[in-house]
């Protein structure tokens, strides 16, 4: 895909928003959304002359229900290859990772009442299976001006996208934009990953941040923004918190890298 122009669409979804890049010759989109955001998707291209089938690429930041809930539906009903981290699919693997999936989607449905949304299917395939593996550093498959950034923390396979030559960077959950406040996402199960994970990215010195969660920020220092994000870290959970974080233990991921001696 020839790089330097696209018009990005910020795409409402049911709980997250879906960015979608509109290029000369295809669209790009990041993250699918919850399930339910399949038909979203598709009346935003309706109303906006995009059509899905033009959807190239489905780039997926982690498995949470309002990231990855779509991307298989989509894949299946316009033949439009995912990609994700390598380690996508263990995360809600075995007996442990299908509780985890039911809480993660006990959790989405929670924040979508909490927004006043209506009642919405929820549930999705737990494995995705990505037709492209991603690693820290790489390229998107067909828009190399993309570069996959591995920043685990969240979980253990969150994945962000940057475009150097833009300065725009899609942080998925790494910054909530909630009421004017830049809060931490929940679960932080790995603090020193996280920590590090924001160490990187302020170093790329982006001047557009793509949130799935509140309105992208322009910022000439986001260096600063993510130093107090780092800080953020240090502060004690609240109850809230602490409740998340207790049923967020449950991939066998996790529990790897959580109860490792
Ligand atoms: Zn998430």
């Amino acid at each position: 895909m020839d790089s330097s122009s696209f018009t990005i669409h910020k795409i409402e979804g049911y709980i997250a928003n879906i960015y979608l890049f509109q290029y000369d010759n295809g669209l790009l989109l990041f993250d699918s959304g919850c399930i339910n955001d399949v038909r979203r998707i598709e009346e935003y291209c309706r109303r906006n002359g995009l059509s899905p089938s033009d959807i190239k690429l489905i780039a997926v930041s982690h498995m949470h229900p309002d990231h990855c809930g779509g991307a298989k539906v989509l894949r299946e009903k316009y033949n439009i290859p995912v990609a994700a981290h390598r380690d996508v699919d263990l995360w809600y693997s075995g007996i442990g990772g299908s509780l985890q999936h039911k809480f993660d989607c006990y959790m989405a449905r929670n924040v979508a009442r909490h927004n006043r949304r209506k009642c919405e299917k929820m549930l999705f395939d737990r494995v995705i299976k990505p037709d492209f593996l991603l690693d820290d550093g790489q390229r998107l498959p067909g828009f190399s001006d993309w570069q996959a950034m591995y920043v685990p923390g969240h979980t253990l396979h969150d994945l962000v996208f940057y475009h150097h030559e833009k300065r725009v960077l899609y942080l998925a959950d790494l910054i909530c934009n909630i009421k004017g406040k830049k809060l931490l996402p929940m679960p932080i199960l790995f603090p020193d990953k996280m920590a590090y994970s924001y160490d990187r990215l302020a170093a790329l010195h982006a001047s557009t941040l793509l949130l799935a969660h509140g309105n992208p920020i322009e910022s000439d220092d986001s260096p600063e923004i993510f130093a107090a994000m780092k800080a953020q870290l240090n502060r004690p959970p609240n109850n809230l918190m602490r409740r998340v974080y207790r049923i967020s233990v449950y991939s066998p991921e996790a529990r790897r890298e959580l109860f490792k001696t």
